[in-house]
Order: C-alpha cells, then structure tokens, then sequence
C-alpha cells in the first residue's frame, strides 16, 4: 500500500523545514510527492505531468516558500486544481424532448445495462414515464438483463427478441413511447470487449437515427489507464455529452475521472458505486472526487 496525498505532502514538507531554508527546489522535490500520488490513484501519466506542472506555478505564485504551515497550503491549491480541473460544479443530467431520448454507450462489461437500469429507476422516482430500450441485439443474455431489472425497478423494457437490427428497435421504441405516454426513453446498446468498428458504426447509426438529448459514454473506472483511451475513442466517434463512471465501490482511487475529463473534455455526470439498484447511482460532484484522488 501507499501513503496518501496528504501523508506524502507531510512527509515532503518535513524535509523542506529540515533543510532550513525553503527554496524552489524543495518545492520541485512537492511537487514530485504530488505526481507520485496522482499515479498511485491512477491518474494518466501525462495528466499527472501537466496538472503537476500547473500546481508548481502555482505554488510559487502563492508564496508557499514563506506561508506558515506550507504543507497544508500545498494540499490547498492541489485540492482546488484537482476540482477546478473536473470541472468546479455538478452538471445536471437533463434530456429534452418528447420523449426525450438518451442513449448509453460503452464497452462490454462496463456497467452500461446495470447504469441503465439504475438511471430509469432514479427518472421513475423523479416522476418520468420511463422506457427501456434492449439494444443489445447480439446477446440475448443482455435482453434477459435489461428485463430483470426492468422488473425490479418497475419500469417497462422495449424489446424485438427477432429484430438484429438495433437502428429499427430504438426508432420503434421512440414510436412505442409516443403512443404510451413515455417522457424518457433510455437506449442501452451492445458493446464489445475492445473497441471495434463494427460496433462504432453501429452506435453512430443508432445516434443519427434516434438524435438523442444525451449520449452517455459508461466506463469501468477500475480499468486505470485503458479508460482513457476508450473514452477518446468512443467521443471521436460519437462525441458524447457526458460520462458515467462505473464500479467506484471498489478501492480504486477514481484517478480516471481527472483523465477522461482532462482527455475528452465532457464533463462526468454521474457515479456508480454497487451492484444494487437502489442508492447507488450519484451525480458527480468534482470536489468530492478531488478528496478521493488525494486519499
Ligand atoms: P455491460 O456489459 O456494460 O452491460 O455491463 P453490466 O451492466 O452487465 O455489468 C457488468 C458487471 O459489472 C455485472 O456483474 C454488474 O453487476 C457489475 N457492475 C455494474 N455496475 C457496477 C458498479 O457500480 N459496482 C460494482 N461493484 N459492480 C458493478
């Protein structure tokens, strides 16, 4: 295991008073705890160098050389960053229309039928008339899914066991929800495991078609750097409106919120932290998650 930020910070300004001086080269010395860290919770490296970058100058600009308590304001402006970075505030998950379409995008196994699962419950309590769609028409074990939790949840799932064409199934379950009252239609796609262009091109004919409010781009946050690579993709193609960080209930340190947001630049909406439906799926506040990263 790895100290904290803020053990690291500590242990760091230690040194710097033991040398009696503060100078900007003990401040180099910081700023290097400061990138291990960010490493250690996963952040990509190359946002690591940046955002370390940016907290030197800032550091020095604030006059941490001569502050008081220079440890505490190191972790301060590291904080601050951290949160600014991820964008300051919560962006609020709000598909227009009518209905209002939102579709759901991913790799296999990244939590993007148990999110959608969770998104129509949440919706249902928020007072919407919720339809879930089965896109995924290449495993009939994701149909099965989508209908289990559809049960659980109470909220109806469109399906067309026979149909292999997912462009066909969204526009008829958009017709469906027209005819029956539906104000929120959440379309779940297949994914694969690894990106491939059969399935971009699929998701892209399925967002032409359907034109949804909202494209959510749903990620594993445990898979560390490869989840940043996804996202890239996955926006070049679809250029999503927001990401869902999937499978923060584990001890991952959420180091790929501050990657994807850097990388992509679309802002993460929500997170999911459980296999349950209930309580586990939270908007994104950045400050919550800086405290995370810093440990
Ligand atoms: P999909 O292939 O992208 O539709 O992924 P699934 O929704 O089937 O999820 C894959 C696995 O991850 C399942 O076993 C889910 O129960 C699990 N899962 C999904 N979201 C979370 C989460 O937030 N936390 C945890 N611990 N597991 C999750």
């Amino acid at each position: 295991m790895f100290d904290n930020l803020s053990q690291q910070l500590d242990r760091a300004v230690k040194n710097l008073k033991g040398e009696g001086r503060i100078s900007e080269i003990n401040v180099a010395t910081t700023v290097k705890e400061i990138r291990k860290a960010l490493l250690n919770a996963d952040v990509n490296f190359k946002v690591a160098k940046e955002i370390t970058n940016d907290i030197k100058e800032e550091a020095l600009g604030q006059k941490v050389l001569t502050a008081v308590s220079p440890g505490q304001l190191f972790i301060k402006i590291v904080s601050d960053k951290l949160t600014e970075l991820m964008g300051s505030t919560v962006v609020p998950f709000n598909p227009t229309g009518n209905p209002a379409v939102v579709l759901i995008s991913g790799l296999q196994g990244s939590g993007k039928t148990t999110f959608t699962g969770k998104l129509g419950l949440k919706m249902k309590k928020a007072g919407k008339q919720v339809l879930l769609v089965a896109g995924d028409v290449y495993r009939p074990a994701a149909i099965d899914q989508l209908e289990t939790l559809g049960e659980q949840t109470g909220v109806e799932v469109y399906t067309e066991r026979e149909n292999k064409n997912p462009v066909e199934i969204a526009q008829n379950a958009i017709e469906y929800a027209k005819k029956n009252g539906k104000s929120l239609v959440i379309v779940d796609t297949a994914g694969r495991l690894a990106v491939d262009e059969q399935m971009m091109k699929e998701i892209e004919a399925v967002k032409a078609a359907v034109k949804p409010s909202e494209t959510l781009f749903v990620v594993d946050s445990m898979t560390g750097q490869d989840a940043v690579n996804t996202a890239k993709t996955f926006n070049e193609r679809l250029d999503f409106d927001g990401v869902v960080l999937t499978k923060l209930d584990g001890d991952t340190r959420g180091g790929a919120a501050l990657s994807i947001r850097r990388v992509v630049e679309k802002p993460i909406k929500f997170i999911s932290t459980g296999e349950k439906l209930e309580n586990t799926l939270d908007e994104f506040h950045p400050d919550r998650m800086a405290q995370r990263i810093l440990g």
